[in-house]
C-alpha cells in the first residue's frame, strides 16, 4: 500500500549512520555503544532503526519494557537486549524464552527473580544519586548479595546520571561525585575478583559533556537521533563557543514528519474555523486542511505559536488542533492544493523546523515530543 498518503515520518538512516560515528569518536575506543531503542526509539520506528543499528555492526540494545525486547527479538534483533525497567514476575518466563537481560531495579526485586527457579541474565542498578532504580552505591553488602543467587547471571553493573545536562556547578559537581560513585562500586567489585560483568553509566549527555569517562559501553538515546533535548543547545551548536560540549557537537536529525494537505478553502472576513470558532478570519484568508493531529502526536498546546512549512515557506497555524486534521493559513502561498506535501519537523527548500522547535513551543524537551509520535503515522526509510 501506497505509505506516503495521509501523514508520515521520513527516516534518514545516513545521518544515523554519522551520529553513531561521532558518538564513538567522542568515546574511548573501547567503549561499545547500547543504544536506548525505548519507545519505539524515540517515535522514529523501533524496528527500522535497531535493524539499522544491528547493520553498523552495533549489538547491544536498550528497552524500556518486556514487551519492547520481544518486538525486537521477533524482528532478527540477535545481540544483548536489555530491559532498563520493570517486569512483572509473571512475565518472568518472556525473559528466558526471548533471553532478555533483566535490571535489578533493587534488592526485593532481585530475591523475587532468584525465587522464580529459572536462570536469568542480570544487569545490576546501582543508585549513585538519582534516587529513581538501583541498589544504593554505598550498600555494598546488597549489591555483593546478587552475585550469590545462583540463578542470577550478572553480566553487567550500570547507574544513571541525573544531572549530566546540567550547566551549573552544582550540576557539574554532583555528575562528577555520581560518576565517582560508580567508579568505587566498580573498582571494589573488581578488587573482591567479581568478573564477567560489563559497566555502562553515561546516556546522551554523560557522552557529550563527560566523554572522558571509561566504561564498557555508553547507552545514548536522544544525541543518537541527532536532537539535542533543547532549542538552545542546536542553536547555539555553532554561534557560541563557550558553552559545555553538547554545543560543539556536530549531529544530524533523523526524522521528519510530514503530512498532506487534504482540503483548501477560503474564509470570508469575518468567518471562523475550528473547533470552538477558535479563529476567525479578520480579513479574506485561504486556509489548508492537513490530515494529521494530535492523535499522532502533533501537540495540540502549541496552536497559536507553532507553523508549519509548505513549498519551502512558513505558513502558521491557525484554530485548535483536531485529533485527525489541523488548520494552517496560505493566504500566502497562491497555487496550493489538494495532495500538496507539508513538513512538520524538517526541511522544505530553504526553511527548517528542528523538532527542538517543537520542544520549545510546548515547553518540553526533543524527548518527549518525538517519543509521543503516534503509531498511525507511517515509518518509511528514506532513499
Ligand atoms: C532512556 C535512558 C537512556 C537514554 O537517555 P538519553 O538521555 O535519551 O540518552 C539511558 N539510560 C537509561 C537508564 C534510560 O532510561
Amino acid at each position: 500500500m501506497y505509505q506516503k498518503g495521509r501523514a508520515w515520518i521520513e527516516l534518514n538512516l545516513e545521518n544515523l549512520r554519522f551520529n553513531v560515528q561521532q558518538l564513538k569518536k567522542m568515546l574511548p575506543k573501547t567503549c561499545k555503544l547500547m543504544p536506548a531503542v525505548k519507545a519505539n526509539a524515540y517515535g522514529h520506528g523501533a524496528l527500522p532503526i535497531a535493524k539499522a543499528l544491528q547493520e553498523m555492526g552495533i549489538e547491544d540494545f536498550c528497552v524500556a519494557s518486556v514487551e519492547e525486547g520481544i518486538e525486537l527479538r521477533n524482528a532478527g534483533i540477535a545481540g544483548n537486549i536489555l530491559i532498563l525497567g520493570y517486569t512483572h514476575p509473571r512475565q518472568f518466563e518472556q525473559l528466558v524464552k526471548y533471553e532478555l537481560t533483566q535490571t535489578v531495579v533493587d534488592s526485593v526485586y532481585a530475591g523475587k527473580m532468584a525465587e522464580y527457579g529459572k536462570e536469568f541474565r542480570v544487569h545490576i542498578g546501582i543508585d549513585t544519586g538519582m534516587h529513581r532504580l538501583g541498589i544504593n552505591w554505598m550498600d555494598m553488602e546488597a549489591i555483593r548479595s546478587i552475585w550469590e543467587y545462583k540463578k542470577l547471571k550478572v553480566t553487567g553493573i550500570f547507574s544513571h546520571l541525573c544531572a549530566a545536562d546540567g550547566k551549573s556547578q552544582k550540576e557539574k559537581d554532583y555528575t562528577k561525585e555520581q560518576i565517582k560513585r560508580f567508579e568505587l562500586v566498580v573498582n571494589q567489585l573488581k578488587q573482591e575478583g567479581k568478573t564477567g560483568f560489563s559497566t555502562h553509566l553515561q546516556g546522551s549527555y554523560g557522552i557529550l559533556n563527560y566523554p572522558e569517562c571509561r566504561f564498557d559501553y555508553a547507552r545514548p538515546g536522544i544525541v543518537l537521533y541527532g536532537l539535542f533535548s533543547r532549542l538552545m543547545e542546536c542553536e547555539s551548536r555553532e554561534k557560541c563557543s563557550n558553552l559545555c560540549s553538547a554545543t560543539e557537537a556536530k549531529l544530524r536529525p533523523v526524522l521528519s514528519l510530514k503530512t498532506r494537505v487534504e482540503s483548501v478553502r477560503i474564509l470570508e472576513q469575518g468567518e471562523s474555523a475550528g473547533y470552538g470558532m477558535a479563529y476567525t478570519a479578520l480579513s479574506r484568508r485561504k486556509i489548508a486542511v492537513l490530515s494529521i493531529g494530535y492523535a499522532d502526536g502533533v501537540p495540540r498546546e502549541i496552536a497559536g505559536k507553532a507553523y508549519v512549512l509548505c513549498q519551502g515557506k512558513k505558513v502558521p497555524m491557525i484554530g485548535r488542533i483536531c485529533m485527525d486534521q489541523m488548520l494552517v493559513d496560505v493566504t500566502e502561498i497562491p497555487d496550493i492544493s489538494s495532495g500538496d506535501e507539508v513538513v512538520l519537523i524538517g526541511r522544505s527548500g530553504e526553511e527548517q523546523i528542528p523538532a527542538e522547535t517543537y520542544a520549545e513551543w510546548t515547553g518540553s524537551i526533543t524527548n518527549e515530543v518525538v517519543s509521543r509520535l503516534g503509531v498511525r503515522l507511517e515509518r518509511i526509510v528514506s532513499s
